[in-house]
């Protein structure tokens, strides 16, 4: 049977509900097809059909900001040369400016210098603005694109849902963090070899590649959107584990995508967001 008929099954079979969805504990059936990373981070919604996970309709509902988060920050750098595929990331601007304000404007603020030399200044030339990572508001989405990375890699690898008691810990790094050695060192010894998304010869190296590893229970995942940022994911299947959570990163739970945009955080009045705008 050809590779394309295989995932048109397994689709099939996550709208029949034979998985329970991934994202919440495993407790009830996931009826729609979630891909991750979404189809909107690739030109034309062309993307390999790889990583498909079964998600209930609560948690698909509650991730729609993160694919749209996701796909606007791992589209903008660096800018495309391409005209159609800047028209394409031009709507998904203008989706963020109207659906994710706080988000959006978050961009609107004087990145803080970070020290760097003239090597690594060079390293940098033709990328734009780095994203800002002062701002609590990506941060939270981004925190909370790699919760639902983590559960869903998780099951990938395991074949188990990370269950209701289980944490997932995320953390992300920019293009500044890799210019100015800020990265975890051990990243590329514990991650060796990150894969595209591949079918035929549609691929997503350069725009996505991941990685997973085993560790007993444990597993950890890496999620690389070109020159754009990485994100990191730990999975603790039975409950907290102290030393993720001393580690500054967010303890988040099965589940916790319900809660949908902003994820915790208040939405700003008009007012605020029009100061936020407004900055420099
Ligand atoms: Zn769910």
């Amino acid at each position: 049977m050809g590779e394309a008929r295989q995932k048109a099954i397994k689709h099939q079979r996550i709208r029949d509900g034979e998985f329970p969805c991934v994202y919440c504990g495993g407790v009830v059936p996931g009826e729609e097809p979630d891909h991750m990373p979404p189809r909107i981070l690739f030109r034309r919604k062309q993307r390999p059909n790889d990583l498909v996970f079964p998600s209930c309709s609560g948690c698909n509902r509650g991730s729609a900001a993160i694919d749209t988060i996701i796909a606007w920050l791992g589209r903008s750098y660096p800018d495309s040369l391409d005209k159609s595929e800047r028209e394409e990331v031009k709507a998904i601007s203008s989706s963020m400016i109207t659906n994710y304000p706080e988000v959006a404007s978050a961009f609107h603020i004087d990145p803080e210098p970070l020290p760097l030399s003239q090597a690594q200044m060079k390293t940098l030339r033709g990328m734009t603005t780095p994203v800002n990572v002062n701002d609590p508001y990506i941060h939270r989405c981004i925190d909370f694109f790699g919760a639902k990375f983590g559960l869903g890699m998780h099951w990938k690898l395991t074949g188990n849902c990370v269950p209701p008691e289980g944490r997932v810990y995320p953390q992300w790094f920019t293009n500044y963090h890799a210019v100015a050695g800020a990265l975890p060192s051990d990243l590329f010894r514990v991650f060796p070899n990150p894969l595209p998304l591949v079918q035929g010869r549609l691929h997503t190296a350069g725009r996505f590649e991941h990685g997973s590893v085993r560790d007993g229970e444990y597993s950890s995942h890496l999620a690389i959107f070109g020159e754009s940022f990485i994100v990191l994911a730990f999975v603790a299947p039975n409950g907290p584990e102290l030393c993720f959570a001393e580690s500054g990163a967010l303890e988040c739970e099965p589940g916790c995508l319900k809660a949908g945009y902003p994820y915790g955080l208040p939405r700003l009045s008009a007012d605020e967001l029009r100061q936020r705008f407004s900055r420099p």
